[in-house]
């Protein structure tokens, strides 16, 4: 067993991979916000965007390796000129498509169809509210980005996301203001139906309660406020075993807008490619190939194995 107290985790922790179930797909970090957690770094003056040629060999994996599940993130994805384009070809390869969406995009001139094309192909959406109050949002993520969050959660309510019946699910990610860990999340997910329902008369499916991982701006924040140490701490002294057989990595795949494979989207952003030797990139390898690899370990993990653990979906145990 892992023991915090001694060694570095890369050392102790030796985890190879399963089965692909997923694949999540980075089409790159060009964001309209800047928020202050944000582990991507994204920001409107970020260039990096999947372009057409990596997009086809996305394609042609997904042809060759059918996955369950396709996880579309950003940035802000809706940003990508090939995103409409995108979706619909996916949509021909698999009935299950999550996409991470900052919700407010779809005020950007030029996007107001996002909601029909999200309700068209039947995009699973996961969309960023860090709390039910407006200060707390507009702190972390921008001024003015509550009230545009709210607006945007009820044009999807109109439409049918998150209501009983319709099949079309809206869940939201919540992730803590600072370097706490979240609470559990069955209690936050009945607080924030509950104070939507009451406040905005908003709906929604499921809340994700993510921890924040100690890597980019969120680092960057942490060192500046002289916190990075304590949160470590924090982290390593909730390291949680239970996590560990049920962490993201062991069945997705992160590929990034150049076509680079990792083994999820916070080892993307250190640029710990999987690698044999050499960076992998999506046209050069197969799912089954995949099986057996090692994972590549590193402190920023401790955020995933902590207290009830963390991935892309939400606590682990
Ligand atoms: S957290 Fe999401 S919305 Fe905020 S800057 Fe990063 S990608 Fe954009
Ligand atoms: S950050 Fe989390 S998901 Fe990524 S490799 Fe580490 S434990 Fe796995």
């Amino acid at each position: 067993m892992l023991n915090v107290a001694e060694g570095k985790i890369e050392q102790q922790l030796h985890l190879k991979r399963l089965a692909l179930r997923t694949l999540q797909i980075n089409v790159g970090k060009l964001c309209q916000q800047r928020c202050t957690h944000c582990h991507v770094d994204a920001g409107p003056k970020r260039r990096e965007i999947m372009g057409q040629a990596v997009i086809d060999k996305v394609i042609s994996f997904l042809k060759a390796n059918p996955v369950a599940k396709i996880d579309i993130t950003g940035g802000a994805p809706e940003l990508n000129p090939h995103f409409k384009n995108l979706v619909k070809t996916l949509s021909r390869l698999t009935d299950h498509i999550l996409l991470r969406t900052n919700l407010t995009v779809m005020f950007e001139a030029g996007h107001d169809y996002l909601p029909e094309l999200y309700k068209a192909y039947n995009l699973e959406l996961i969309g960023s509210l860090p709390c039910y109050l407006a200060q707390n949002v507009d702190k972390q993520r921008g001024n003015g980005v509550f009230d545009k969050s709210i607006r945007a959660l009820k044009v999807l309510n109109d439409i049918g996301y998150g209501q009983d019946g319709s099949g079309l699910v809206l869940n939201l990610v919540y992730n803590p203001l600072g370097p706490q860990l979240p609470p559990p999340q069955a209690k936050l997910e009945s607080d924030y139906k509950r104070e939507l329902l009451s406040r905005y008369g908003i709906r929604f499916n499921r809340l994700f309660s993510l921890t924040n991982i100690p890597i980019n701006r969120f680092k960057n924040y942490l060192q500046a406020e002289g916190r990075y140490d304590d949160y470590m701490e924090l982290l390593k002294a909730n390291y949680n075993p239970a996590t560990v057989s049920k962490l993201m990595c062991l069945e997705q795949i992160s590929v990034d807008w150049t076509g680079k494979l990792y083994a999820c989207d916070f080892n993307q952003m250190l640029n710990m490619c999987l690698s044999n030797g050499k960076p992998v990139y999506i046209d050069q390898i197969s799912a089954p190939q995949l099986i057996g690899l090692d994972i590549r370990i590193a402190p920023h993990c401790y955020g995933c194995l902590a207290g009830a653990g963390s991935s892309c979906t939400g606590s682990l145990v």
